[in-house]
């Protein structure tokens, strides 16, 4: 196994608020960054010695990237199939190419994790109309998915009756989409798993995960789970990162029904927002653990140190103007992670707040009265 030192330098592909959190991580390990992301403005840019302007399907700019720096990972699973060839060539891409390839697309990671049993919902591919409601007709209520470039619930479409089947379809494009049955959720859940080249493995325990409308909107950690459940997410996830040779980071998303099935929702290869407490609550951040992982240091220990909680910031926030950062910051224990977005649209992610408890319900009521507060622009004293 190649091991890269500090002092090294790691090329990420993508320059998003995980790259930038990557990258503070990186840099306190003693590694240099450099990045590759298709706006000049990324959040990475404040970590980044160097910045590639281009798109993610530019193999000729991932090959440039890798010719600087003494391996290459990933904070977004959709850099185009040359581009990661052009990567893998001349510097160890970690995770390998092969693993990106199978998660970049829905159908085809579901595919994969069908075909190598792990537990799924009721789903099928579709290509045309007809098809869309003949799946709605047999899987009941619906969700239908674009396979490529969905995040934060869109390129999605919730149907009920096979009668609007067809129109939602068309809604996303007509092309191929993946239909699931629509669940009845106990909760959302995820585990995080970090592998090394050599196979050594970790795990977190599982996190649980709050949507709004699709999109993350709170996460606490440790989750408090039945033991039996929190060993089989984990397990499901450990087996999912092996057979998928990650070397970096796999986040697991599941979703527990209220018949009590545990079931695999999406997979991403690399940090996930559902444990940016881990910066608080764990004894080894996502962040330094995916670098650990990546350069094949020692992986950290996944212990707990005092359960965390999460609450993510969208752009909707800052619609009637700058909101109250120092009422947020009033409520103890909490902190303020912004990614250095420089426009606010409603539902984009413009960072995020942490805060910390003796248990779970407390770090989650901090920082939910903190967004509260940040959210409401009149003085609060405390
Ligand atoms: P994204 O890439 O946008 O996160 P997901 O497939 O994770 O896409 O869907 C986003 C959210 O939508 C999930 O976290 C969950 O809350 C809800 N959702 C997605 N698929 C289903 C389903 N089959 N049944 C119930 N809820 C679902
Ligand atoms: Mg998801």
């Amino acid at each position: 196994m190649t091991v890269i030192r500090p002092g090294a330098t790691i090329g990420l592909l993508g320059g998003g608020q995980l790259g930038r959190m990557t990258g503070y991580a990186a840099r306190s390990l003693g590694y240099d960054v450099h990045v590759l992301d298709p706006d000049p403005a990324c959040p990475a840019r404040a970590i980044a010695s160097r910045v590639i302007t281009a798109p993610f399907v530019d193999a000729s700019a991932a090959h440039e990237l890798a010719t600087g720096v003494d391996v290459v990972t990933l904070e977004i699973e959709q850099i185009g199939a040359d581009a990661l060839t052009a990567v893998a060539a001349v510097t160890p891409l970690r995770p390998p190419a092969s693993a990106v390839i199978i998660v970049q697309d829905r159908l085809r990671q579901r595919t994969w994790l069908d075909a190598n049993r792990f537990p799924l919902g009721p789903w099928r591919p579709v290509v045309s109309a007809a098809e869309a409601e003949s799946a709605v007709a047999t899987l009941g209520r619906t969700v239908l998915k674009k396979p490529v470039g969905g995040y934060d619930g869109r390129g999605q479409a919730r149907v009920s009756h096979p009668v609007e089947a067809a129109d939602a379809w068309r809604s996303l494009g007509s092309g191929p989409v993946l239909a699931e049955q629509f669940l009845d959720l106990e909760l959302e859940l995820s585990v995080l798993v970090a592998r090394r080249e050599d196979g050594g493995m970790v795990s977190y325990a599982p996190a649980v995960n709050h949507h709004e409308a699709g999109v993350l909107d709170w996460s606490v950690w440790p989750a408090t789970l039945p033991d039996q459940v929190t060993r089989d997410a984990r397990q499901v996830a450990e087996d999912i990162a092996a057979a998928l040779d990650i070397v970096g980071l796999l986040a697991v998303e599941m979703f527990l029904t209220t018949d009590g099935r545990l079931l695999v929702n999406e997979l991403a290869p690399r940090p996930h927002n559902s444990y940016h407490h881990s910066e608080r609550a764990a004894s080894t951040s996502q962040f330094e653990q995916f670098v650990r992982a990546v350069c094949g240091l020692p992986l950290g220990s996944v212990d707990l140190l005092q359960p965390g909680a999460i609450a993510n910031l969208l752009g909707d926030l800052w619609e009637g103007g700058e909101p109250d950062v120092e009422a947020a910051l009033k409520v103890p224990d909490v902190r303020l992670h912004l990614y250095g977005k420089t426009s606010a649209r409603p539902g984009r992610k413009m960072g995020h707040l942490s805060a910390v408890g003796a248990t779970t319900e407390e770090a989650k009521s901090k920082v939910l009265e903190a967004r509260d507060r940040f959210n409401h622009r009149e003085h609060w004293d405390i």
